[in-house]
């Protein structure tokens, strides 16, 4: 069965920017959708629709069944503009999602301290959004959503600011994490050979309107 299913979907803005028209797409657990195009094809209001941060002109998605109203505790998300709260040290940023879901301080602690060792960054727990690099923020952002336990993780290009040995370490904590807690990733990238590389499909858009155009199985194994 499809974790999540885009039935229709179409995402109009203002009164003729038709940034997607008709998509029908289902996601099945445990997989990794790339969403690849060129710029404008729709990327991003795809997966911010999905999210449940944008709501679409026409059509629904649905997350085991029930349709999207908004954001949901089993959907986390990686997005550039919904950065880090520059008020709030790491392990705040980290532990967010957590806190919003009611876990006890001591509890979401010790997790959201377990992702952030996770992604490369141990004993930065203290520090503030603006003492790290951009890398760095970018990879508290995933601690955060990685820390929520989510089953389904929406990430639009997440790695586009860390260096090339830090995104290989994530793609291999993608594999595990979909291979071993079944996670569903849904992943915007610009990158054909990073798609590649980590994808079980990959969905192709086009602009103007954006469209799916082609649907890729890599057949590559993985890990
Ligand atoms: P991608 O992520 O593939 O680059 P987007 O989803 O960001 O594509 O954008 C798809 C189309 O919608 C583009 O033509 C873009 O200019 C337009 N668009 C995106 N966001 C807005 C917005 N808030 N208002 C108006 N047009 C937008
Ligand atoms: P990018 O250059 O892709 O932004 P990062 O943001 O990951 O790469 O890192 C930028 C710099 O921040 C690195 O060159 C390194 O000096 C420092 N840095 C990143 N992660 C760590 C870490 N875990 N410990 C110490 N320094 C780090």
């Amino acid at each position: 069965n499809p974790i999540i299913e885009v039935r229709g979907v179409s995402k109009v803005y203002g009164n003729d920017v038709v940034a997607l028209d008709n998509i029908n797409i289902a996601f099945e657990t445990g997989h990794l959708t790339s969403l690849l195009g060129p710029s404008g094809c729709g990327k991003t209001t795809l997966l911010k629709i999905v999210a449940g941060l944008l709501q679409p002109t026409a059509g629904e998605v649905l997350v085991k069944g029930k349709p999207v109203t908004g954001p949901g505790p089993e959907r986390a998300f990686v997005f550039q503009d919904f950065a880090l709260m520059p008020w709030a040290s790491v392990m705040d940023n980290a532990a967010f999602g957590l806190k919003m879901q009611g876990v006890p301080r001591s509890e979401r602690e010790d997790k959201a301290r377990h992702y952030i060792a996770e992604v490369g960054l141990a004993g930065f727990e203290k520090k503030y959004p603006h003492e790290l690099s951009g890398g760095m923020r970018q990879r508290v952002g995933l601690a955060r959503a990685l820390a929520v336990n989510a089953d389904v993780l929406l990430m639009d290009e997440p790695f586009s600011a860390v260096d090339e040995q830090t995104r290989r370490k994530f793609q291999e904590d993608l594999f595990r994490l979909r291979e071993v807690e079944k996670k569903t990733f849904l992943f915007v990238t610009h990158s054909i050979e990073e798609a590649v590389y980590v994808s079980d499909r990959i969905i192709m858009l086009s602009p103007r309107p954006g469209r799916i155009s082609e649907i890729i199985d890599p057949a590559i194994p993985k890990g």
